[in-house]
């Protein structure tokens, strides 16, 4: 394979990188920046959902190794773990990280001096983790890093709660798009996320990503460098509607779409006085999803 440029470097070079950096900044005024819309003024540190005023907060960075095999390879995924959240499930597996917001405030130099940290250490790329109410920030950061080299393919590795305006923004930014699709059903997604419309925007979302980036491609050493790679964890009780977002991805997404079916869910977070999620996913449950995906011949990424 010949020596793949992330997406990112040819945008800058063609002088549209301080384009997008001076579009989504205009957004923080009045944020729109995710489908929350909460147009308050965080550039006068106004906080709206996601508890995030003018600068970025950073949870941790490292490379990860318990990232999908394609994104870790050898050396690891060079994870940035973001602070608080736009969309903050109640049943969170990082409930401290999103939704308490542990974490510490950083300037856009900051983010800018990780990324070049982690493709130092030899991360196969950098891994956005919850980057989607602080794009303007990571742009300003990549636009720095790119400056010094950094030139390893980006992750925006989300909820798929994400704004298609903002998407459009990312457009020739991102290589690799790794969207969560938690449910099917605004029901649940009104009780465990507070956001009726979940459904709606995960799959305009995971759309648009893919009109970006098309399939997930992955070069001769197994490692993924650009694509599409959707997250699905299967909840007990079918609570997510797995059998519709797979039949979804299958026929609306495409027919090659990579897929991981995550089985890690345990009660956590907030979930205490809720029953039906108070049990973690039996391995029958389990079973059945990835019988599911299998049926559709998706891509299981393991
Ligand atoms: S990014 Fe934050 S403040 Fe902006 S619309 Fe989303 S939740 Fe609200």
């Amino acid at each position: 394979m010949k020596t793949y440029i992330p997406k990112y470097i040819k945008e800058k070079s063609r002088g549209l990188l301080s384009k997008k950096i001076k579009q989504s900044t205009a957004l923080l005024t009045s944020c729109t920046l995710c489908p929350r819309q909460c147009k308050v003024n965080r550039t006068k540190e106004e906080k709206g959902y996601c508890s995030t005023g003018k600068k970025a907060f950073v949870s941790s960075f490292s490379a990860h190794f318990g990232e999908e095999p394609q994104l870790v390879g050898d050396k690891g995924s060079g994870t940035i773990f973001f602070s608080n959240c736009n969309l903050k499930c109640i049943f969170c597996q990082n409930y401290d990280i999103s939704v308490n917001g542990t974490g510490q405030e950083v300037e856009d130099e900051s983010i800018a001096s990780i990324m070049l940290y982690l493709q130092k250490i030899g991360c196969h790329n950098i891994n956005l983790v919850t980057p989607s109410h602080v794009v303007p920030q990571v742009l300003k950061a990549l636009d720095i890093a790119i400056d010094f080299g950094l030139n390893i393919p980006l992750i925006y590795n989300c909820s798929g709660y994400e704004s298609i305006d903002t998407l459009s923004i990312l457009k020739g930014i991102i290589d690799i798009y790794m969207p969560d699709f938690k449910f099917w059903n605004p029901k649940i997604s009104k009780t465990y996320c507070n956001a009726l419309n979940y459904p709606q925007i995960a799959r305009n979302a995971v759309k648009e990503m893919f009109d970006q980036v098309g399939d997930l491609k992955i070069d001769e050493a197994g490692i993924a460098y650009s694509g599409l790679l959707v997250r699905h964890l299967v909840m007990p009780g079918n609570l997510d509607g797995t059998y519709h977002i797979l039949k979804f991805l299958k026929e609306k997404i495409s027919s090659h779409t990579h897929v991981n079916i995550m089985s890690q869910y345990h009660p956590m977070g907030n979930t205490g006085k809720i029953k039906e999620l108070s049990f973690p996913l039996t391995p029958e449950e389990f079973r059945s999803a990835m019988q599911m995906a299998k049926k559709f011949d998706l891509k299981i990424i393991r």
